[in-house]
């Protein structure tokens, strides 16, 4: 039951561009619309420049829910049917990462983010499939700030009122141990002591979300410059066992151990505005001062893995360089980043004027991915 899974290679990473509206702070400034879509092509302009992707959103017309079905609901799929995959949600701080991805859950009414729906997916497919199959379901949040790993749902962090198992913000919030990386025998990666907690319903899940997200606001002093310049990874792993053959007579020999288990990350990126890009040949990012490393590390690793020559020759991904390529790399089977993973990049972008250097590089970034 190792069996390699052939996914199209020839495109594991996809992108999208998401253009959210102007916002009421840019109106009041009185900021125009840079960007513009060509309606019905996945190609948006900006100056003189003009880029093609998979898919854009956020022109007039584009239903809501386009990028959910486009982009997310195969991937979802994918999870059913034992491939990891990967959302990340790129761009500078207010380009609308969070809003996109739904990080910061609350509850009802709040269903409009990538991740909210995938858990409403999940759950639904999960009901109609539960006759004939098992399931498993787990889910991790963590944090990665300057390069260390923070668990978002430490039962121990203070932050949480263990007694209702509600959470509750303390005036005093104590320093956060960092997690450890480990590697297995086998090659693939695990965070030491991270809580993985099992859930059954969508509200279960919901309430991990919501807890984890008010556990990175308020784990740190400064709560935007931190929540801005850290990577949030919503993690769920799958179990499924099918159960139908042995309804049906076959004998357990036959059915095996057949169990898929595979792991979506939902990703919301640290604000791309520090990653300044430097370098002749415009393929590698150059690292500064201020730079993430991990936004560096991501944008150099779907870089070799889009180069087909090189992916061919088994060519140098660079995943060891930062903890976010990392985290998401894996081997074999469970590669989250490349292998026969499926991964979608959505680049957020403000449209308005006076954010165009950071959303021309955001449209770069997102380009180089392709
Ligand atoms: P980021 O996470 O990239 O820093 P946010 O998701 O916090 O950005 O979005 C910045 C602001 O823009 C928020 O006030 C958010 O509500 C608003 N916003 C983002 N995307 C949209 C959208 N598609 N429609 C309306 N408002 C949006
Ligand atoms: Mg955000």
């Amino acid at each position: 039951n190792s069996e390699v899974r052939n996914g199209d290679s020839s495109q594991c990473v996809r992108v999208a561009v998401n253009v959210r509206p102007l916002i009421t702070p840019e109106l009041l400034l009185g900021c125009t619309d840079c960007i513009s879509v060509v309606p019905g092509e996945p190609q948006v302009q900006i100056g003189s420049h003009s880029f093609t992707y998979d898919h854009v959103y956020g022109s007039m017309g584009s239903p809501s829910t386009a990028l959910y079905d486009d982009c997310v609901a195969p991937l979802v799929d994918a999870l059913f049917h034992g491939y990891n995959a990967t959302v990340l949600a790129y761009g500078q701080t207010g380009s609308g990462k969070t809003y996109t991805m739904g990080t910061n859950y609350s509850g009802e009414g709040s269903n409009s983010g990538v991740i909210p729906k995938v858990m409403d997916s999940i759950f639904k497919r999960v009901e109609v499939m539960k006759d004939s199959s098992e399931f498993l379901i787990r889910v991790a949040f963590i944090e990665i700030f300057k390069e260390e790993v923070f668990d978002l749902l430490d039962p121990n962090s203070s932050i949480f009122s263990k007694a209702e198992g509600a959470f509750l913000a303390k005036p005093s919030v104590p320093a956060r141990v960092p997690i450890q990386i480990r590697e297995t025998v086998h090659g693939g990666i695990t965070l030491a002591g991270v809580t993985e907690a099992e859930v059954r319903t969508k509200e279960e899940m919901a309430t991990y979300l919501t807890r984890g997200s008010q556990s990175r606001a308020t784990g740190s002093t400064n709560m935007n410059s931190q929540s801005s310049r850290s990577h949030a990874i919503f993690t769920i792993t799958m179990e499924q066992k099918k159960v139908a053959q042995c309804l049906a007579g076959v004998t357990n020999d036959e059915i095996g151990d057949d169990i898929l288990c595979a792991k979506l990350h939902l990703v919301d990126l640290a604000g791309s505005e520090r990653a300044k890009r430097t370098g002749a040949d415009g393929m590698r990012f150059k690292e500064g001062i201020h730079i993430n490393k991990g936004l560096l590390a991501l944008g150099n690793v779907i870089s070799a893995l889009g180069d087909e020559k090189k992916r061919k020759e088994g060519g140098h991904v660079p995943y060891r360089d930062s903890k976010l390529t990392r985290l998401l790399q894996a081997r074999g089977k469970n590669d989250s980043l490349g292998g026969n993973s499926k991964t979608v990049m959505i680049a957020c972008v403000s449209p308005a004027d006076t954010n165009a250097e950071e959303t021309l590089n955001t449209l770069k970034y997102a380009n180089r991915a392709r």
